[in-house]
C-alpha cells in the first residue's frame, strides 16, 4: 500500500498515466498470487454499499484480476449464488441506495457447518480472497471463516451506525445523518405550528452518533443517547426550564438504545404526564434512515475504501479492515475493528447543551 501511495502521490505528475498504470500493476502482481476476488454485502444495508461494490469491481478490472459478486451476503455464499462481474456490471449504481448484490442476515453462517459450506463454495469457484462490506457482525463472521479455513478476508465498514472501531466514518452514516436532519426539519414545522413536543426516535442501538450529530444539526432541545443516561427527571426539569424561557415547541431526539429504561412511547406518556402545557407526539423514523441515494461524501468514501480493499489484498494483507482515519485510507486488524470504540462525545454533548438553551 505504501509503495502504491508513493507512486500515485509523487510520481503521477511526471509519468504518463498508461506507463504509471502498467508499472503499478507489475509491482503489485509481483507480490501477489490473488487472481479471483469475491465481494459481498452483509447485515443491514447502507447507502453507499453500491458505490463500494462498484469500486471493488473496477479496481479488480484495473489491476487485471477477476471479480465475483456474491448475492445475499453469507446466505448466498452458502447457497453458491456467485456470479462473475466486470466493470460494466456496475454501471449506473454509484447513485443508488441499498445494494444490488442484496444483503441478508444468515443464521446458518453462525454455525461451523454453515461456514464450511461457504468455504467449499469459495474453493469451488476458485476464489482466492473475500471482501465483506458490512458491520461488526459481518466482520465477526468473516474473521471466523478466515481463521477456520485460513482464507484471506478484508472488511469494508458499511453501516449507518458509525459504530466500528478503527475508522472515523462508516459508509452510509453521512447519508443517514442528512436524511434524519431533513426529516426533523419537516417535523419541526408541525411542532411549531401546534406548540407540540416531538420525541423522535432515530437509529443507534449502541452508538449515539446519529442522534447527537443530527440532533445538533436539526436544533433539537434534548438528545438522548446510549452512551449517557441523563435520567428522565433531569429531562423533565430541562424541558420545564425551556418552557419558562419562552419555548413553545420542542424536539427531543432519542437514539434507539437510549438508557432511560423506557421505550419511546412510554417516554412520551411520561413526558406528557409531567409537562401539562405540551401536547406530546412520538415519531419513529425507522427504515427511511437506511434508504435514499448516497451523499457525495459516502460515494467518495465508498470509492476510496473499495479501491483500498483490493489494493490491500493484492499487497498480501489479510484479516484487516480498510477504514478512514484523518481523511487517509488506513488498515487495521479485523480484531481491532471489533473492539469497543473509544468514542468520546463530551465536546458534542457540550455543544448540544449550549446551543439548546
Ligand atoms: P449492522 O451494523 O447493519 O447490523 P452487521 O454486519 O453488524 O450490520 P449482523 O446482522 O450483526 O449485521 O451480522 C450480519 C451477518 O454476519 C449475520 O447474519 C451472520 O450471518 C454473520 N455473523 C454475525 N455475527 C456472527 C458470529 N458471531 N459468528 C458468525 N457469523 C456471524
Amino acid at each position: 500500500m505504501k509503495s502504491l501511495n508513493l507512486l500515485t502521490e509523487n510520481v503521477i505528475v511526471f509519468l504518463p498515466i498508461r506507463l504509471l498504470r502498467s508499472i503499478t500493476i507489475d509491482l503489485i502482481l509481483m507480490t501477489h498470487k490473488i487472481e479471483n476476488i469475491a465481494v459481498l454485502t452483509s447485515g443491514g444495508d447502507a447507502p453507499g454499499m453500491n458505490a463500494a461494490i462498484r469500486a471493488v469491481v473496477r479496481a479488480c478490472s484495473y489491476y487485471e484480476v477477476n471479480c465475483y459478486g456474491v448475492y445475499k451476503g453469507y446466505e448466498g455464499l452458502i447457497d453458491n449464488e456467485i456470479e462473475q462481474l466486470n466493470a460494466r456490471s456496475v454501471r449506473n449504481i454509484i447513485n443508488k441506495g441499498g445494494t444490488f448484490l442484496k444483503s441478508a442476515r444468515s443464521k446458518e453462517f453462525r454455525t461451523e457447518e454453515g461456514r464450511k459450506k461457504a468455504y467449499e463454495n469459495l474453493i469451488k469457484n476458485q476464489i482466492d480472497a473475500l471482501i465483506v462490506i458490512g458491520g461488526d457482525g459481518s466482520f465477526t463472521g468473516a474473521l471466523k471463516l478466515s481463521e477456520e479455513f485460513n482464507f484471506p478476508v478484508i472488511g469494508i465498514p458499511g453501516t449507518i451506525d458509525n459504530d466500528i472501531n478503527g475508522t472515523d466514518y462508516t459508509i452510509g452514516y453521512d447519508t443517514a445523518l442528512n436524511t434524519v436532519v431533513e426529516a426533523i426539519d419537516k417535523i419541526r414545522d408541525t411542532a411549531s405550528s401546534h406548540n407540540r413536543l416531538f420525541l423522535i426516535e432515530v437509529m443507534g442501538r449502541d452508538a449515539g452518533d446519529i442522534a447527537l450529530n443530527a440532533g445538533i444539526g436539526a436544533g433539537a432541545e434534548e438528545i438522548l443517547i446510549p452512551e449517557e443516561n441523563m435520567g428522565v427527571d433531569r429531562l423533565i426539569d430541562s424541558l420545564k426550564k425551556s418552557k419558562h424561557t419562552g419555548k413553545t415547541s420542542s424536539i427531543i431526539v432519542v437514539a434507539e438504545g437510549d438508557k432511560s429504561g423506557k421505550n419511546i412511547f412510554e417516554l412520551g406518556e411520561y413526558v406528557e404526564e409531567h409537562l401539562e402545557d405540551y401536547e406530546v407526539r412520538v415519531s419513529v423514523l425507522g427504515h427511511i434512515q437506511r434508504g435514499g441515494p448516497p451523499s457525495c461524501y459516502d460515494r467518495v468514501l465508498a470509492s476510496k475504501l473499495g479501491v483500498g480493499a483490493v489494493e490491500a489484498l493484492l499487497d498480501g494483507k489479510d484479516k484487516i479492515m480498510v477504514g478512514i482515519v484523518h481523511k487517509k485510507v488506513t488498515i487495521v486488524p479485523l480484531t481491532d475493528s471489533l473492539e469497543k470504540r473509544k468514542q468520546k462525545h463530551d465536546q458534542l454533548i457540550k455543544v448540544a447543551d449550549i446551543t439548546s438553551v
